[in-house]
């Protein structure tokens, strides 16, 4: 059995991308295993709390992810309450040129954050990224290591071996249900869809971040970009009525926007 490299990552999120890169940093051998073909592009992160940008500055991004997202004087960093027709029902002022953590807030969207990684990884030619590498099984190698094996694009199956392995393939994580892992909790009842909306909100008095309360109709409305057009809309579905498989599909008929193909505004 030969290794291929000293770690192995599964997922490409921004958990294993970050990871990878601090160990490339160090001459270690990494491989990261993705099971698709791409960086998910689908809304998710924009604002990360003080932990998220110690470790963005630790792995030496933040500056590049500040640059590619928004400054604070991009927008008004004030955060509201509101009702469904935007009136205010309570709001603070977040002082500026207050820290998170001692650095600068970082605002930029995920997928951003990934290009920058990758693009750092690739100076790297002992980090490499295997795209379409599914990982459905662990074999434990013992003091050697650990080998993934996983189906890949063209129906065949690779086996990919490293002295460690990480699991960072998200919630729902292969890897910690292989191990034997549990993750306790609970899971709400109701379904939250993000997707983008374009819109010029600022023209229309929306600020850094609100929260449309309502029975109904709750939403987080994120940052809109500089150019402002953008935010991300979150939708409540029951879980029972609205089985994950019909909201996919309701995504695909495009009653709500494709978030797969809607193309997003720089910056976002
Ligand atoms: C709408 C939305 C908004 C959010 N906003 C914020 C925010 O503003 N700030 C914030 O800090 N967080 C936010 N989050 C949370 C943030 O997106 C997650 O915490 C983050 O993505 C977790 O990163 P991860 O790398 O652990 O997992 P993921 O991002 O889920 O990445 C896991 C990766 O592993 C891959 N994978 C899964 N299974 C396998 C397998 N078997 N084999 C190979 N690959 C596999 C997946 O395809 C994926 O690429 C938001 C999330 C959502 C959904």
């Amino acid at each position: 059995m030969s290794l291929d490299a000293d770690v192995v990552i599964v997922g490409a999120g921004p958990v294993g991308l970050v990871i990878a890169l601090m160990i490339a940093r160090q001459g270690i051998s990494v491989t990261v295993l993705e099971r698709f073909s791409e960086v998910i592009q689908s809304p998710r992160a924009m604002a990360y709390g003080p932990a998220a940008v110690v470790e963005l500055e630790r792995a030496g991004i933040a500056a590049e992810c500040r640059q590619i997202g928004m400054e604070e004087s991009d927008y008004h960093v004030q955060i509201r309450w509101i009702t469904r027709d935007n009136k205010k029902i309570a709001g603070y002022e977040r002082p500026s040129g207050v820290n998170m953590g001692g650095y600068a807030p970082v605002l930029c969207g995920q997928h951003k954050v990934a290009d920058i990684i990758l693009r750092h990884l690739s100076e790297y030619p002992h980090a490499k990224i295997l795209w379409d590498h599914e990982v459905t099984e662990i074999r434990d190698q013992g003091d050697k290591g650990a080998t993934a094996v996983c189906d890949t694009k063209d129906g065949g199956k690779a086996e990919i071996t490293g002295r460690y392995l990480v699991g960072s393939d998200g919630a729902r994580s292969t890897v910690r249900k292989l191990i034997g892992c549990t993750f306790d909790g609970f899971t709400y009842d109701k379904r939250v869809v993000a997707t983008n909306v374009y819109y010029p909100f600022r023209d229309y008095g929306f600020t850094l971040a609100q929260f449309i309360v309502d029975p109904e109709d709750f939403a987080l409305v994120p940052p809109p970009t500089p150019s402002c057009i953008s935010v991300f809309k979150w939708l409540r579905l029951d879980r029972e009525m609205f089985p994950r498989r019909d909201v996919s599909l309701l995504l695909r008929r495009r009653r709500l926007p494709d978030i797969r193909t809607t193309p997003r505004p720089s910056g976002l």
